[in-house]
């Protein structure tokens, strides 16, 4: 899997704040351009999938219950050995409290904005999943030196 590095000043990165132990984190944040729905967290680390083929089921209606489900039974399990779930958050690396969400899942369903805590992998189907490394470049090229290794 490829890894992608961000500096921690880059635009499209921006803090997270805790509400349990009130660490801030780094995180990566689509904008609402990239259109990355339906995506759904892991429920043990916070790795996101997001696919194509779930889009094309979500674009065509309106969001439901019933559509949640059908995707939801359809999702792989992480690489993490975790599960993709509706409802998971990413979590604080800190504390592992997540960080909650306002809307239902059957409401994410639609949500374009995904959030990258550093080290989460992003899971697709038709293009390549990658890792986001955020911060230093000594952390990213251990990254990438595991990667080959694995
Ligand atoms: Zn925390
Ligand atoms: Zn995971």
């Amino acid at each position: 899997m490829e890894v992608v590095h961000y500096a921690t000043d880059s635009p499209c990165v921006g803090n997270m704040k805790c509400l349990a132990c009130e660490r801030v984190t780094p995180a990566w944040q689509s904008s609402g351009m990239g259109e990355s729905f339906p995506h759904f967290y892991c429920d043990t680390c916070s790795s996101v999938i997001h696919r194509e083929q779930d889009k094309e089921l979500v674009d065509p209606v309106e969001p439901s219950q019933q559509l949640l489900d059908q995707i939801a039974t359809a999702l792989p399990n992480c690489p993490c050995g975790g599960r993709f779930r509706p409802g998971a958050n990413p979590k604080c690396p800190h504390c592992r409290a997540e960080y909650k969400h306002p809307w239902s899942p059957v409401q994410r369903l639609t949500l374009p904005h995904v959030i990258l805590l550093d080290g989460a992998c992003l899971i697709r189907d038709r293009l390549y999943s990658y890792q986001v490394s955020i911060g230093s470049k000594a952390k990213y090229w251990l990254r990438v030196v595991r990667r080959a290794l694995a």
